[in-house]
């Protein structure tokens, strides 16, 4: 049973782990885009964090929750993945809309709006060597375990496992999408930050509700 307090202290946790590995994704993004992907995760989960703890539990729900963090990410990231988290945020809000406390059905299904909000918005199709290449299998790994009946903390563990797998799929890719798609086969060899922060925020949901 989750509510804003868990969902308060799962932005904390995302916050803390971009914070810890703010310089790794840097240097990702330091071969193969700017360097700044490290800073944009690190400023805007920071940003989300502290709005979402100023919200009173007792005046608030999920979706508020999802919705304040979007806004603020949106406002605090300048880069690329500052309107792709926004909607996943948006995206996660609505799907749990009018419910005061969140199931694990409901969690896999906000999990799930994630991926499908950063698709829409930024249209990379798996493959593309961006953050939707640890998303998509990491969500579909979510909703199988789901199915199957495994508890949130199961889900969230084949979900990682899934990013992790992804994340270093695209290794081997040319990029289709943003920045890096200007550098053709230069990128090969070399990981997609933004998949590569994918797996630090799921890994930071699981830690919260394993
Ligand atoms: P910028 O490239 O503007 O500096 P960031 O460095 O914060 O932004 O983010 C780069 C990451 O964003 C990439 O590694 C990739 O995973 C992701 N990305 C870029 N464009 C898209 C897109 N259209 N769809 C999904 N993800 C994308
Ligand atoms: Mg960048
Ligand atoms: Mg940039």
């Amino acid at each position: 049973q989750i509510g804003v307090t868990q969902l308060q202290d799962m932005f904390g946790a995302i916050a803390e782990a971009m914070r810890r590995e703010k310089e790794r994704l840097c240097e990702l993004d330091g071969v193969i885009g700017d360097a700044d992907h490290g800073i944009a995760m690190e400023i805007g989960f920071s940003a989300a964090a502290t709005t979402v703890a100023a919200l009173d539990p007792a005046a608030s729900d999920p979706t508020t929750v999802f919705n304040s963090a979007a806004k603020s990410f949106l406002s605090a990231v300048g880069a690329s993945s500052g309107p792709l988290y926004a909607t996943a945020f948006m995206r996660a809000g609505s799907s749990v809309k009018g419910k005061p406390i969140l199931s694990d059905d409901d969690m896999v299904d906000a999990f799930e709006a994630m991926a499908n909000g950063i698709k829409d918005r930024g249209k990379a199709d798996p493959g593309d060597k961006t953050m939707i290449d640890a998303w998509v299998p990491a969500t579909a790994a979510a909703r199988s375990a789901r199915l199957a009946g495994k508890p949130l903390g199961q889900c969230l563990s084949a979900a990682l496992e899934a990013a992790v797998e992804g994340a270093e799929a695209t290794k081997d890719m040319i990029a289709a999408k943003g920045r890096s798609s200007r550098l053709g086969e230069r990128v090969i060899g070399h990981m997609d930050p933004g998949a590569a922060s994918a797996v630090v925020l799921i890994e930071a949901i699981l830690r919260t509700f394993d």
